[in-house]
């Protein structure tokens, strides 16, 4: 008979701690690199899930994404799973969407984003025929602009401002000065096209008259590697990180709000909870909001750089408003993605972003995922969200007077264009608005995707990846360079392992 296996006493885990406070995409991908370099991670996340802004409301059945649904370079999920030895395919599937989404305008007229460039120019020629030979031109100068900044600069910690005047000759040969629209009219004539080749920089929160060129780098990122959905719904990747960053013996913890970053002479020690915990940490890495960051969770006057007077100066981006809901019907023919224009674009874009005033018009995306994933809506039924860009806090809109109703003309415009027959197919919904942003995420004015992106903060002039006041802080997320989506956000924590130390190199606790 063989001896019964005796277990010994748990080894005190000595490697050095690293905290990280939030579990968005930012904070999740930071937490697997740090594992990766030998650091003991612990995420810190004050909702009762984790995910941030791609956390998931499941009611009734239905199982809806909050936030980003549109996956973009899906190499930099891909790298997370590589670097822990596993395949991203062994844990979630990412699907190819073609076509990628569908503009409709104000018109009537549509245009199918495809990847594939043959396809793309014949739907071009259908809508405006005489912008062929510049579209094609666009996305070769897209494609310029890809290779630079987001292949070469994407994943430069910008820490100095050398880095910064190292890079301006480029910037200014891309037209890195110029706004996304400048960039496009420069190429096609038809108005539609031009909305159609320069809206992408709402996607990250900026308005395409303002946020730089750069942004242009957008449709050749989509076509050379695809727009894609996680099966089972963008909430299957976080859930995947979690596990991923378990797998490495890291732990993430839920309603742990960070009430304070301890710093002493000058270094972050550690963090204290809401609840009066105190964490000790040889390196801490902040997820939440820049804003928040520097604002309410370091002791007053820890960064130099980041005043509250800089920060309350600062540009935040747009809000959002979101209709997630369910029907008791399907509607087979409304595809994935589909942008719903309004009868204005640049009219509208100074109303959110200048003006700070809810327009009576909207421009909309409206998203069906059970298009790809039956799973996500009990069988006969669709899952929507409906999302409409709205000034941020800053312009004070009062939504708890004006929320019902705008839900409700949005309502009949999806009625009247894409959805017949919806009011009387609603079976759940909900809304998110963005009260809900400056609350639940302590986004400051509610802003959807923190700072906003225009040249004035971007790069060196975005908050840094390290903080250059307090020793052994770090930062991630949309508010920090290089900005905000998903491909934004994980190169944000990419940047980490360029600026912090591995762990080999502290000395064990
Ligand atoms: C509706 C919507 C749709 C979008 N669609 C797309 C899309 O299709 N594709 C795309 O690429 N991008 C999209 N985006 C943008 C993208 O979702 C975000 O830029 C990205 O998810 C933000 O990630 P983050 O790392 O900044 O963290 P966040 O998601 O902002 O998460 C930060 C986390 O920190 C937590 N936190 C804050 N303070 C504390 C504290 N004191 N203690 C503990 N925890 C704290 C918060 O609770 C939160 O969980 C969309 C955004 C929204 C809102």
């Amino acid at each position: 008979m063989t001896a019964p296996i005796r277990h010994p006493l748990p080894i005190e885990d000595r490697r050095p701690h690293a905290v990280v406070i939030g579990s968005g995409f930012g904070g999740l991908a930071a937490a697997v690199r740090l594992s990766v370099r030998g650091y003991r991670v612990s995420v810190l996340e004050k909702l009762d899930q984790p995910g941030g802004r791609a956390r998931v409301f499941r009611q009734d059945g239905f199982t809806f994404d909050a936030g980003p649904t549109i996956v973009t370079a899906p190499f930099l999920f891909d790298e997370l799973w590589t670097l822990c030895g596993q395949r991203r395919e062994d844990h979630v599937d990412l699907l190819a969407l073609e076509p990628f989404y569908r503009l409709r305008f104000n018109d009537g007229s549509s245009l199918d984003c495809s990847g594939d460039p043959d396809v793309m120019r014949a739907n071009i020629a259908r809508i405006a025929p005489g912008d062929v030979a510049g579209y094609d031109r666009f996305m070769a100068k897209s494609a310029e602009i890809c290779r630079i900044g987001f292949e070469q600069l994407g994943h430069v910690p910008f820490g100095s401002v050398m880095d910064m005047i190292r890079v301006a000759p480029d910037l200014i040969r891309l037209s890195g000065h110029r706004s996304v629209h400048h960039l496009v009219s420069r190429y096609v004539k038809d108005e539609r096209l031009r909305i159609a080749l320069s809206f992408h920089p709402l996607f990250v929160g900026g308005n395409p008259f303002t946020a730089s060129a750069i942004y242009g780098l957008i449709a050749h990122l989509e076509r050379r590697w695809g727009v894609h959905f996680a099966r089972g719904g963008t909430g299957r990747l976080v859930s995947g990180l979690v596990d991923l960053i378990r797998s490495q013996g890291g732990t993430v913890r839920l309603g742990a709000e960070v009430r304070h970053i301890s710093v002493t002479n000058g270094r972050a020690t550690g963090v204290v909870l809401a609840g009066g915990e105190a964490i000790a940490a040889d390196v801490v890495v902040s997820n939440a909001d820049v804003t928040w960051t520097y604002g309410r969770l370091l002791p007053e006057g820890a960064s130099r750089r980041w005043r509250p007077a800089k920060l309350a100066r600062a540009s935040q981006s747009m809000s959002l408003f979101v209709w997630y809901f369910g029907t008791d019907r399907t509607y087979p023919d409304v595809p994935h993605h589909t942008i719903l224009l309004g009868p204005r674009y640049r009219g509208l874009l100074d109303d959110i972003f200048r003006r700070k005033v809810l327009a009576e018009d909207f421009s909309l995306y409206l998203h069906r995922p059970t298009a790809t994933d039956g799973s996500l809506a009990p069988a006969g039924h669709d899952a929507f969200y409906v999302l409409s860009p709205v000034p941020n806090l800053a312009g004070g809109e009062d939504w708890s007077t004006v929320a019902e109703a705008y839900r409700a003309r949005i309502a009949a415009h999806l009625e009247a264009t894409m959805l017949p027959g919806l009011r009387d197919h609603v079976v759940t919904s909900r809304i998110m608005t963005p009260v809900h942003f400056r609350d639940e995420l302590n986004a400051p004015h509610g802003a959807a995707f923190s700072l906003e992106p225009v040249l004035t903060q971007s790069a060196w002039f975005r908050p840094h990846n390290r903080s250059e006041d307090v020793a052994g802080l770090y930062l991630v997320g949309a508010g920090t360079h290089p900005g905000a989506g998903l491909p934004g956000v994980l190169s944000s924590a990419r940047i980490l392992d360029e600026v912090i130390p591995h762990a080999s190199a502290l000395a064990p606790r």
